[in-house]
């Protein structure tokens, strides 16, 4: 009986004439949740449901994915493709032909007068595995461009180097199974019940089994600080002191796993003499968590049994991105907490492929985790595409947070866009458009003819989205999972892979390749770059992927089920097989308030929504919880101002302005707002976005700003409602 009532009214779901499932995984998240799109008679897409049979989801969907099948109908869509002389004048529709033609022309052009990598290539995390594969295939084999990086630069970049630094390799070692097995979970920048809903739900699923210990270290009170056991606002930017003051006490009482330490790493005399300088006392005062907290934080997670770590953009966005990932992997070796059941560092990745990116796409090296630094990489791979080995260059190129400065400095000429959008996702916006306007050609690749970077481009090229096409995606646990093709893409608009082909054959290196037409064709290449690799995909194919609702790799040749831990056997990748333990001393160089801008500005995810809103600002199931720039301000702040709720404020950085509704709340502290980053012209008016120097990632969330109320409110509505048209 609920709440007196004898009886419960049935729910009642409404008839949508389903006659046909089909299924994919979801395209928003990196979780990775098992999705099937019910097609009715007419083979239009009306509904969604979550896989039940499927481990990573059970069935269950969070908001975004329950309406995703409104996205195939969404406005704006790119139908045809577009072109003009320069971002000035209006579009006019083309062919296929005509805006291939002219990409690889204007390629060849500033390539022959500016040099080969006066071109450079920006992608994404959202496109197909096979796809990202393809697009290094054509940028590091065909173009030869070295300035070649995707938007995972701005979410994933210090986790893959922290990674890397730490354990030879990137690669996150752990999976979700680790909560049912985990004695105490401590997050750090991760508000995991709107990041990654069912993510959580997993969490709170093996919590509702075995008790164990949240902490969650984060400036602002998240929906996730509020369920946590232990929340630790720590001073942003700071994690690093916080992570070896924990270090610190652990060496300090010997709560350390000296065994796992001295078997598997290295570096630990140097990584403990600089601890020792960061004793609780002298932390507190950087950090702001108090001494005795950090104790006891300490003492739980080196007794629990197992104890692991989960990360997301609060640590990696920050200068000390890489630093911090490195900081919490150190925690780990020296508590044992790698490879085991419930222990591990678990960095929670953002966008459905930005693994895949990360293991295929070439844009920080070669496919399958190769370098372009290592010879006999570069050997193999241009050995199985049939090419010189002399074509590669010897190291990576720039990052896309350094492509950018090097346009404004005149050394990049042109530029592809693919699948994302910096007019709105880079810090800075003002001097991104001064940016954008001075390339003498920019071809923007995406679903949506109305992202906002298009509003500088020469040619507009419509791609297919998520399931109009076919591929992989692979998750934050490394499960590679599929996305069959559930309904064609609109009009004339072309899945990636096409495209890159397609560009491919028009230049005189790509007859050298050979480009499959299918995306299981390109699948067959990874599986045979990856046989006996870290990341084997030899055991996996299409159907098998299917069936199993995705696999994890390593999956060999004969394996039904792939691994769902790396280092199990305590062996790393570095040479000697031990993972380093790393000395990492803190150096405090982010803009912080001052008494002219003397709140910082936090920004992070909503639930409903999905980076720059391309999609999710479309569709008015989410759109409508969140349709508007808005700001969490502390109302005793407020009230020293003269701001009141749900009134308009205006806010300043030494960058920009940007005006928000005001939404007063404890979850910030006084000195502290928080803004959603997904809204154009909002946010990143304002960021400074400092670079990490391993990563080159933006510290997006440590910056200050200067906050006062809006005398004309009026204006300020209009000025909002025009902010979040679609
Ligand atoms: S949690 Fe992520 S992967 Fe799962 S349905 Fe939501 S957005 Fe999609």
């Amino acid at each position: 009986m609920l709440f007196g009532r004898r009886k419960k009214n049935p729910i009642k779901i409404a008839d949508k004439g389903v006659k046909e499932w089909k299924y994919t995984t979801c395209g928003y998240c990196s979780t990775g949740c098992s999705i099937e799109v019910g097609l009715d008679g007419n083979g239009k897409a009306v509904a969604s449901r979550g896989v039940a049979s499927a481990d990573v989801n059970r069935g269950k969907l969070c908001l975004k994915g329950i309406f995703e099948h409104e996205l195939f109908y969404t406005a704006n869509r790119g139908h045809v493709p577009l072109m003009r002389d320069n971002s000035a004048a209006e579009f006019e529709q083309t062919s296929w032909d005509k805006a291939l033609d002219k990409t690889a022309s204007e390629i060849k052009r500033i390539q022959g007068t500016y040099g080969r990598d006066a071109f450079a290539i920006v992608s994404t995390g959202q496109i197909m595995t096979e796809e990202f594969y393809t697009l290094g295939k054509l940028a590091r084999g065909v173009i030869g461009t070295n300035n070649y990086d995707g938007n995972t630069t701005l979410c994933m970049s210090s986790a893959v180097s922290g990674y890397k630094r730490s354990f030879g390799s990137d690669g996150p070692p752990g999976c979700y199974d680790d909560f049912d097995h985990t004695e105490c979970l401590l997050a750090f920048g991760s508000n995991l019940p709107e990041q990654h809903p069912v993510i959580f739900w997993r969490l709170r699923e093996a919590l509702e089994k075995k008790k164990f210990p949240i902490i969650v270290v984060d400036p602002r009170v998240t929906m996730f600080a509020q369920m946590a056991d232990i929340h630790l606002p720590i001073t942003p930017g700071t994690d690093l002191v916080l992570l070896n003051a924990l270090a610190h006490v652990i060496l300090e009482e010997g709560l350390e796993d000296r065994g796992y330490i001295n078997a598997h790493t290295s570096g630990a005399a140097e990584f403990e003499k600089l601890v020792e300088e960061y004793n609780p006392v002298m932390a507190s005062k950087i950090c702001g968590i108090d001494e005795d907290t950090i104790h006891k934080v300490a003492r739980m997670y080196a007794s629990a049994g197992a104890a692991m770590t989960i990360c997301t953009m609060g640590i990696n966005q920050s200068t000390h991105g890489s630093d911090g990932v490195v900081a919490i992997n150190n925690l780990n070796l020296i508590t044992g907490n790698i490879g085991k059941p419930g222990g591990t560092s678990l960095s929670i990745t953002g966008q459905c492929n930005a693994m895949g990116t990360r293991e295929w796409s070439s844009c920080s090296g070669l496919p399958g985790y190769r370098t372009l630094e290592n010879e006999q990489d570069r050997e193999d791979i241009a050995g199985f595409w049939g090419i010189e080995s002399e074509f590669f260059p010897k190291k990576r190129g720039l990052f896309m947070t350094d492509i950018f400065p090097a346009i404004e400095a005149g050394d990049i000429k042109g530029l592809w866009v693919i699948a994302t959008n910096p007019m709105t996702s880079m810090s800075d916006t003002a001097r991104i458009r001064k940016i954008l306007g001075k390339l003498e050609f920019l071809v923007v690749q995406d679903a949506y003819e109305d992202v906002e970077t298009n509003q500088y481009s020469h040619v507009y090229l419509p791609a297919a989205l998520w399931a109009e096409k076919e591929g992989c995606f692979t998750n934050t646990e490394r499960r590679v999972n599929l996305i069959s093709n559930v309904i064609s893409p609109p009009a004339e608009a072309k899945p990636d892979l096409w495209i890159f082909n397609q560009v491919a054959s028009r230049l005189e290196r790509g007859k050298l390749i050979n480009f499959p037409e299918t995306a299981e064709g390109v699948f067959d290449e990874l599986r045979q770059l990856s046989k006996g690799r870290m990341l084997d995909y030899s055991g996996m194919t299409y159907e098998k992927l299917e069936k199993e609702r995705g696999l994890q790799w390593p999956c060999t040749e004969g394996d039904d089920v792939g691994a769902p831990r790396l280092y199990t056997d305590g062996k790393f990748q570095y040479e000697d097989g031990k993972a380093k333990l790393i000395a990492l001393p803190f150096i405090d160089n982010n803009e912080r308030p001052d008494e002219e801008y003397p709140f910082w500005l936090n920004s992070g995810r909503v639930v409903e929504h999905f980076h720059t809103r391309t999609r999710t600002g479309k569709i008015g199931n989410l759109n409508k919880f969140s349709p508007t720039p808005y700001m969490e301000m502390n109302p005793d702040a407020a009230k020293a101002l003269g701001i009141e709720h749900e009134s308009y404020a205006r806010l300043t950085s030494r960058r920009g302005d940007a005006l928000v509704l005001v939404q007063l709340t404890q979850r910030v502290p006084p000195d502290m707002v928080f803004i959603p980053f997904h809204f154009h012209e909002c946010v990143n008016r304002l960021t400074l976005g400092l670079l990490d120097p391993y990563s080159r990632q933006p510290a997006y969330k440590q910056c200050s700003v200067a906050i006062e109320a809006v005398a004309d409110e009026q204006d300020a509505a209009l000025r909002n409602v025009a902010a979040r048209a679609y």
